[in-house]
């Protein structure tokens, strides 16, 4: 059986703990979509294009993974990529009440469509994109946080703000 997976999120940009997250997945699913939401409300710092780009450059080389931007409901999208089920990160008790929600509103929306849950690497639990550009907006060191590939990107928009 062909399983594929859905990893929605942001990627606001893409973080080492995206990159765990979707590489664990891409060894246990057949097929994973990365899906980026397509913010129309503006308070992202990267546009949908340079998100998409970020994700291409550090994990395009996985074979089983495509990188797709999206709008509307994640349950919905779902169906019409033929995905079972959505992977998401776990870092702390804190996401759990929202995920939980989410999973189950999902479920209700799209009852063929299961959610799985990894727990974060101990290494990146405290990981975000909001951490990694609120130490980039004071000039701080976020070597260890992004992808070497976009990192001085990342910082370059922060530095000319
Ligand atoms: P954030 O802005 O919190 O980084 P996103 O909406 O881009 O979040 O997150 C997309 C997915 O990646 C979510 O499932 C989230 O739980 C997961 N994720 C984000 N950061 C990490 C991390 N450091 N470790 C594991 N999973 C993470």
């Amino acid at each position: 059986m062909h399983r594929t997976v859905i990893c929605p999120g942001s990627f606001d940009p893409v973080t080492l703990g995206h990159i765990d997250i979707i590489t664990r997945a891409s060894q246990l699913f057949d097929r994973v979509i990365v899906g980026v939401f397509v913010n129309r409300d503006k308070t992202v710092s990267f546009s949908v294009e340079e998100r998409i780009d970020f994700l291409n450059r550090t994990i395009g080389h996985l074979p089983n993974v495509e990188i797709v931007g999206f709008e509307g409901l994640l349950a919905e999208y779902a169906r019409e990529c033929g995905a079972t089920a959505v992977c998401k990160g776990l870092r702390a008790v804190s996401d759990f009440e929202y995920e939980f929600q989410m999973a189950l509103a999902n479920r209700k929306l799209n009852p063929d469509l299961d959610t799985v849950f990894l727990t974060a690497d101990a290494q990146y639990t405290y990981l975000s994109s909001s951490i990694v550009k609120n130490i980039a907006s004071f000039g701080g060191d976020i070597s260890g946080f992004v992808p070497a590939c976009i990192h001085d990107e990342i910082k370059n928009r922060f530095s000319s703000q």
